[in-house]
Formats: structure tokens, sequence, C-alpha cells
């Protein structure tokens, strides 16, 4: 026997059945990103090794151990994007976005590539929903960048939803932290984990967020940046708690948020939910103000974040959040006979031209098989059309809801459809 494939290990396929949750929270995103004046950018699904090298960092894990590296035929190094930031950064500088009116905010969507481990809501292949917007220091910006995130979440009624947030200060203040962290484990050395050593020279800032329980007691007295922001940084944090606190967004300062990727720079910050259990982040993401010079860009702020789609998707259905199902076929053709299959699909042509939602019975089946169909798609009406009616020209109309059926004339069965429809509608 021929081998049988399986999808690739971390990926999924997304079947029909669950394609409502994603038409429903594509809807909200799309919208909210017209509300919020974000405009859609499509990017490529892979670039540049070197994009991801300089832009998330050389000692991140994304670059370290997850990228899907691959050399083309022409002899370049590309990796399908592991994030959207730096692709997004890259077409900011390339296509002179800095000359149009700043800030200019954007969005895209589509898969991301990691080889992590796969667990529940941990996948190789997964979706974000991203916005960037560059060009404007102002918190009021980072306000509004989480305030998008907020309100996508409260459309999609999640709940016991938690903002989680820090400052991770800039190259003025980072690095003084940054030294007072080390000292402090160099200090404590003998009690972290083997990769806390390794940080401790290669990224210390990840030092605090170490999953191991050995390393929690030292994480929780280690030095805070909070507490060592340059006053500028410091200023910066609390315009934004402000406009916070103005608005009654909850949130909760957690000095351990540093995020994954290198790029970041004073706010960071997560979503988290209940129900999803570890992968509880369903969303993340901060400013970044010095990544397009490091990408060969002008000095330009920005601020922006990414959603992952198949973590909320899981809380969704973990919750009971309910979506209106995607709407079926409405009408049926049940044609018996050659003549009764062209008036069909005539009909049927016709009719879908028209934008009503309506599948034929295909093959010569019985009449029996054919109402069996109707049944199991469950549509509104279904068009009978057998010999006996193509000699009178007329159609049974059968209306599934109250089991009525009547004989219509052909030129009067797409209004009469259409009618019986809208009123039922
Ligand atoms: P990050 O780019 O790591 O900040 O991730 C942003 C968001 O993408 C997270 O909050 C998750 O919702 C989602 N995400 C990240 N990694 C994965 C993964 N391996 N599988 C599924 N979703 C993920």
């Amino acid at each position: 026997m021929a081998k049988r494939f399986q999808n690739p290990k971390g990926t999924r396929d997304v079947l029909p059945e669950e394609q409502h949750y994603w038409r429903r929270i594509e809807s909200v995103f799309q919208r909210l990103s017209d509300v919020y004046g974000f405009e859609k950018l499509t990017l490529p699904i892979f670039e540049e090794t070197s994009l991801f090298q300089r832009g998330v960092g050389e000692t991140t894990d994304i670059v370290e151990k997850e990228m899907y590296t691959f050399e083309d035929k022409g002899g370049n190094s590309m990796t399908l994007r592991p994030e959207f930031t730096a692709g997004v950064v890259r077409s900011y500088i390339q296509n002179g976005m800095a000359s149009l009116t700043n800030p200019v905010k954007v969005w895209s969507t589509g898969p991301v590539f990691r080889y992590e481990r796969p667990q529940a809501g941990r996948y190789r292949q997964f979706t974000q929903f991203n916005v960037e917007a560059f060009g404007e220091i102002d918190p009021a910006l980072d306000f509004e960048v989480m305030s998008l995130a907020w309100q996508l979440y409260d459309e999609l009624q999640f709940k016991n939803l938690s903002f989680q947030l820090n400052s991770i200060g800039c190259p003025v203040c980072r690095p003084g932290y940054l030294e007072q962290l080390k000292s402090y484990y160099h200090k404590n050395l003998h009690i972290v984990c083997d990769d806390c050593k390794s940080r401790l020279d290669k990224n210390p800032l990840r030092l605090l967020d170490c999953k191991n329980v050995q390393c929690q007691p030292t994480i929780q007295s280690a030095p805070a940046m909070k507490e060592h922001l340059c006053a500028e940084c410091d200023d910066h944090f609390k315009t934004l708690l402000g406009y916070l606190d103005d608005m009654k967004r909850p949130y909760v300062i957690n000095p351990r948020l540093v995020r994954g990727l290198d790029y970041y720079t004073k706010t960071v910050f997560e979503v988290w939910a209940e129900g999803i259990g570890a992968q509880n982040a369903v969303c993340g993401g901060g400013r970044y103000d010095g990544l397009a010079e490091m990408l060969g860009g002008k000095p330009t702020p920005g601020i922006g974040f990414a959603a992952g789609l198949e973590r909320i998707v899981l809380t969704m259905q973990n919750q009971g959040v309910e979506v209106d199902p995607i709407p079926g076929p409405r009408v049926y053709f049940a044609p018996m006979g050659d003549a009764a299959k062209r008036a069909s699909v005539r009909l049927i042509t016709e009719l879908r031209l028209q934008g009503i939602e309506s599948v034929i019975g295909f093959g010569g089946r019985s009449f029996k098989a054919l109402m069996r169909e109707a049944n199991r798609r469950g549509v509104r009406l279904v068009c009978i059309m057998g010999e006996e009616e193509i000699s009178k020209n007329v159609c049974q109309v059968k209306d599934m809801e109250g089991g009525e059926q009547k004989s219509i004339s052909l030129e009067e069965v797409i209004p009469a459809v259409k009618e019986i429809l809208s009123a039922g509608s």
C-alpha cells in the first residue's frame, strides 16, 4: 500500500468545523485595525537569514535554535519568518515609509515558523496578527497599541485577561542596570541552573524569565529594572500608566517580564488568558526604538505587538465563547434525470449569481438519497425536479421548516425562493 502522509509535527490542519472561530477573529481584527487607523501590509513569508540574526538578536532562542533556515538554489541563506517585526521594519526602510505622515501604523497577518518543542498551544507553524507603529516616541502611542490589543480580546469576549507590563529601559539606563544584575547573579551562581550561568554573559536580561524552579528565589530578590530607569524612561512609563489608569484598563506591573527578543526598549507587555495552561500568553509586544537603526535605517522609534491566533481559538473554546457558525447552503436542488439536471444547473447558476447559498445533488441519485443529502446539509428549501415536473415546466419547492411543498413554474422559481428565504430570515 502507498504511504499515507501525516502533517509535519508541530503543525495543524484547521478543519472546516473550526473555521468559524478564525473568521470571527479575523473580522474583529480587520475592523479594529480600521477603527485604530492601521493599514494592511502584506510581506513575504521568507527573508534573508541575516535580517533575523540582526533584527531579533543572535543570542535569542529564536535565532539560536528555532529558525527554519535553508539555502535556496542561488546559494542564499533564507529563513521562514519566525516573527513579523524585523520584516516590517525592513519594509518600512526599503519603501521609504519614513517620508510618509508619521506615525506610520501597519498590520499584517499570516503564518510564522519556529522550531519549538510542540505541545498544546505551542506549534512550529502558527499564525500571528501583528501591528506596528513607527515614528513616534509619545507614550500615548504605547497606550493606543495596548488599547487595540485590549479591545481585540474584549470584543472576542475573553474572560480573566491580565495585562502584564514592564519597562526594560533604554541604552542609557539599561547597561548600568545589567551590571548590577550581573554582579547580583555572580554572587548567586552556585544556586542557579546551567542555562542561567550561560545567560549571564550572553543575555543577562533573560535571567529574569527563567522558568526553572531552582532559579525562582534568585529571580524574586533580583534588582528590578523599574528602579533603575533613567528620567526619560521613568517619565515615559509613568505617563503610560496614567493613561491606563484614566481608562481603567487593568494591568499588573511584572518586573520579570523581559520578553524573548532583543530589540525591545522601554515598554514591554503581554496579555495572559486563563484556560490554555502553561502557554498562557495570547499576545506580546513592546517598544523597539533602536531597531530601525540596527537594520540600516534612520533612528525611528517603533512599538507593536503580535497575537497568536491558535491560542486565541483555544482560549475561546476553553472559555466557552459562542461563535456563530458560518452560514451553510440554504437551497438544495434535487434533480432526477438529464432534463431536470439541465434545468437545475440553469437555476442554481442564476441563484448563485444573486448571492444565494445553494448546492445541487450530483450523479444519478434516487429521490431518497437526494432528500437524505438535503437533510444532512441542513438547507431550508429543496427544489425537486423529475420527468413529470419538466413536462409541466414546474419545480416542486419544499420548505424543510414547515414541510410545505409548492409547485412553482420554472420562470417563477428564483423570485419565489428569494421571497421565502427573505421572509424566513
Ligand atoms: P512572541 O513573538 O514570542 O512574542 O509571541 C507573540 C504571540 O504569538 C504569543 O503571545 C503567542 O500568542 C503566539 N505564539 C508564540 N509562539 C507560539 C507557538 N510556538 N505556538 C503558538 N503560538 C505562539
